[in-house]
């Protein structure tokens, strides 16, 4: 404690509220707090604070909002918890080449906020406010990513400071650069194990001079994913395409009083000019027609639309609805969008079959769904049902040609299946941690374990 107030004065805390508020997350997984957590303002401070980790062999925890899903920024060996809350400027706007440089603290609702006077704006949305860091770190996406890609597509370059306690930057502002390997790339979704991010430059978006939204009620899920399918394939250009089966619609009507039928329903929003935004609409609701979709309905208004994706950013929390006291285990997975009803329907099966409840919500655009595991995280017996659920689940996207998590990462929840999914690529991996990170401090337990030779191949 005495050599971090020599970097940072106060701002480094061991109290136990403020460890415990690092250690735990929306998810089912157990909390583990760091020893001691430190808010850094400036690169220098993070350059300190990881040579003196280094040198004390100290775990070194970056953190961003805390919101991520798979135990990412648990501290597993407890440590230090380097909170990046405070460098949270917005440092450069480009508008005219529609960039911005900001430090990783800022959140994605903070940094729109900035950005609103300029016509541009920043579209990944993972539903939660996170930090942009944190979003860098876990290759983020959310709703959007179907018509504006995912934090790998929207981040031009980096600022990192590496284990050794360099800060390099891994890009310049140009829109496209074959410079060499693409190190913007290796730590965008690294979560934090191979060093830390202290400056980010994003790409930024026009603002849609109109926007419309719509939903629509399907007789079951194969109904809505071929819907989904059919509009994806017919090139329309949707913003977002999102998905709620019957069990999510019924914890929805209660969390959020939507009051909507309880049956599959396709969300949509679309961006562009006036008639533009009604032309795709109107494919849409056509491609809706053919698949048996009743009841289009239109939330033109601010208002209205506010209060439907409201709704949808607040799933977590209409699943937990459907069980007072119980915990979600909260599991993504990606397939190719030809396989999605497939994996969808199979799925559903197998929920039936092992008697769990868990609301389906997805990316469906993407091929992207998450199911919300309702467990009582007291009984082991559920936990261990839930657990195999899970696995089944991973199995079955993989075996589709998918992956084990499309935005979520690996954390400690999936390490067990990134081997499955890719074989002696994970060797790869660890080579290039063991090059980056040789004392392992950085985010340590995280990915893939450190040592057993890789089980499995890639299929
Ligand atoms: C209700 C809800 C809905 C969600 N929906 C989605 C969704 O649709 N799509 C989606 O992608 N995610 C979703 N998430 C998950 C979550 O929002 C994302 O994982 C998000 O990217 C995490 O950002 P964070 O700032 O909270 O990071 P944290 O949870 O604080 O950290 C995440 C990881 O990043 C690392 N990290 C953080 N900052 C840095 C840094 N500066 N340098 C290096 N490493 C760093 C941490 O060590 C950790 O490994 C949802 C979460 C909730 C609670």
């Amino acid at each position: 404690m005495a050599r971090l107030a020599a970097i940072v004065g106060d701002r480094a805390s061991a109290a136990p509220g403020v460890r415990a508020d690092h250690g735990r997350s929306e998810a089912y997984h157990a909390a583990r707090s760091p020893d001691v957590v430190v808010f850094p303002e400036t690169t220098a401070e993070v350059q300190a604070i990881v040579n003196l980790c280094r040198e004390l062999d100290l775990p070194l925890v970056p953190f961003g909002a805390g919101t991520s899903l798979e135990g990412n920024a648990a501290a597993l060996h407890g440590g230090v918890c380097l909170d990046m809350g405070r460098m949270n400027q917005v440092l450069e706007i480009h508008a005219e080449d529609m960039d911005v440089r900001v430090q990783p603290g800022i959140t994605r609702k903070q940094l729109n906020a900035q950005l609103r006077d300029t016509g541009l704006f920043f579209p990944i949305d993972p539903g939660a406010d996170a930090s942009i860091g944190g979003m860098t770190s876990t290759r983020a996406s959310g709703t959007m990513a179907v018509r504006y890609g995912t934090m790998k597509d929207n981040v031009l370059a980096l600022e990192v400071v590496l284990a050794d306690g360099r800060a390099i930057r891994t890009a310049r502002r140009a829109k496209k650069s074959a410079a060499g390997y693409d190190l913007t790339r290796l730590f965008v979704g690294a979560e934090g194990t191979l060093g830390v991010i202290t400056e980010i430059t994003l790409k930024l978006h026009p603002q849609p001079e109109a926007i419309s939204s719509a939903v629509c009620a399907f007789p079951d899920l194969k109904a809505a994913v071929d819907t989904a399918i059919g509009v994806i394939q017919s090139g329309v250009p949707v913003a977002r395409i999102e998905l709620l089966d019957a069990v999510m619609m019924r914890g929805m009507n209660l969390h959020s009083r939507l009051g909507l039928p309880e049956v599959p329903h396709l969300f949509f929003e679309f961006h562009g000019s006036s008639a533009y935004v009604a032309e795709q609409a109107e494919t849409a609701q056509a491609i809706a027609a053919d698949n048996g979709g009743q009841g289009f309905q239109w939330a033109v208004t601010p208002e209205e639309r506010t209060r439907l994706w409201h709704a949808r950013d607040n799933t977590l929390y209409a699943g937990l609805a459907l069980r007072p006291g119980a915990k979600a285990m909260i599991t993504d997975v990606c397939v190719p969008i030809s396989r999605l009803a497939d994996c969808l329907v199979d799925t559903a099966a197998d929920l039936v079959e092992c008697g769990l409840v868990a609301p389906v919500v997805g990316h469906v655009g993407d091929g992207n769904f998450h199911l919300l595991v309702l467990i009582d995280p007291q009984d082991p017996e559920e936990l261990a049902r839930a657990k195999a659920f899970n696995e089944r689940l991973v199995r079955r996207a993989i075996a589709l040609d998918g992956t084990c998590t499309g935005e979520h990462g690996i954390g400690m929840g999936k390490m067990d299946f990134l081997a499955l999914e890719l074989g002696e690529a994970v060797d790869a991996m660890r080579l290039l941690k063991g090059a980056l990170d040789p004392h392992g401090i950085l985010n340590p337990g995280k990915i893939f374990k450190p040592h057993p030779p890789t089980q499995g191949s890639a299929p």
